[in-house]
């Protein structure tokens, strides 16, 4: 496994309804995703306990994000900041970036009414992903323009995650808009 040096955060949303990272785990390795955690045993013990799978020697982590922010603000760990991530296959960004996803389905096209996720993120999330973003762009001295929602990545054709994710470049995250639609 080759280790992963963030010099990016790339935002999604689930695109579906609020659960556990566990569920999405399981999810993710139905689609045949997944790394071997191997070292340090406190955190391949950790993610046993947290009911990932466990191998002989280690964990499979199947998800493909980093960090999983669910709709009451908790934020849930995916794959360690080390791993290379499956969650943005355009421009090399699985290599290069962590992912962050908010649990819910944001999109206004696919999704108007609620019918298949959450709407609009929370204001508890959006509270969650700014201290969370702050918090790892000290930690890996990463600049504010190289936060990117998906689709704003070179060459990604998706919707994720969706208009009602509003995206400031000057990294106010806009919570106006948060429980008004
Ligand atoms: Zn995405």
């Amino acid at each position: 496994m080759e280790r992963l040096y963030p010099k990016y955060i790339i935002i999604h949303h689930t695109a579906g309804w609020d659960q556990p990272i566990t569920a999405i785990d399981r999810y993710h390795a139905s689609l045949g995703w997944g790394v071997e955690l191997i070292s340090p045993k406190s955190m391949v013990d950790e993610y046993r306990k947290r009911g990932f799978r466990a191998t002989g020697r280690g964990v499979i982590i199947s998800v493909g994000y980093h960090y999983l922010i669910r709709a009451d603000g908790r934020i849930e760990r995916g794959r360690p900041d080390f791993m290379q991530g499956a969650h943005c296959i355009n421009d090399g960004m699985n290599f290069k970036s962590l992912g962050i996803a908010l649990t819910g389905n944001f999109d206004s096209c696919s999704n108007p009414k609620g019918e298949i996720g959450l709407p609009r993120p929370t204001k508890s999330q959006l509270d969650s992903l700014e201290r969370l973003c702050r918090i790892l762009m000290d930690k890996y001295t990463i600049e504010k323009d190289r936060i990117l929602p998906h689709n704003k990545v070179r060459g990604a054709d998706t919707k994720c995650p969706g208009d009602r994710l509003v995206f400031k470049p000057e990294f106010v995250f806009d919570t106006e808009h948060v429980f008004d639609i």
